[in-house]
């Protein structure tokens, strides 16, 4: 029951990666398609800590996956990790913290929201675009 329940967890989890990673590749190449570029060169991905990521894991499903993507398969994945950034109800100061712990540094109220480090997203890719070669065709 109990190993049951591990194995389980376990595949949660590493399909969490796969599909992000299906999902960032997806709309990659989307916008290479839109942009009629030849092939993206790299993907600058933020990664809230908050979020779970494993990134050892997404790298993994994204070596899998890009290969299946016209566009994507010499892409590059940067990972951005995002520190938790808290701001205190009680205090207004902030706190930037690689903990999972929802606490105010300063005066040690667990009264806080989250300002950044729950969230991801795309940050940044580089496009390389299709050349030209042959220009003026047809008018020579
Ligand atoms: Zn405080």
């Amino acid at each position: 029951m109990c190993r049951m329940n591990l194995i389980n967890g376990w595949i949660i989890l590493k399909m969490h990666e796969m599909s992000i990673a299906h999902a960032i590749l997806t709309e990659a190449e989307k916008i290479a398609l839109e942009n009629n570029a030849q092939k993206v060169l790299w993907v600058r991905v933020k990664i809230g800590i908050m979020t779970g990521v494993v990134t050892e894991q997404l790298q993994s499903a994204f070596e899998i996956y890009k290969r299946q993507f016209e566009a994507c398969a010499e892409l590059e994945l940067i990972i951005h990790e995002q520190p938790l950034v808290l701001v205190c109800k009680a205090c207004g100061k902030r706190t930037h913290t690689t903990d999972y712990i929802l606490q105010c540094e300063h005066c040690h109220t667990t009264e806080v929201d989250i300002l950044d480090g729950d969230s991801m997203f795309i940050e940044q890719l580089e496009l390389d675009l299709k050349e030209e070669i042959k220009s003026g065709q047809g008018t020579a």
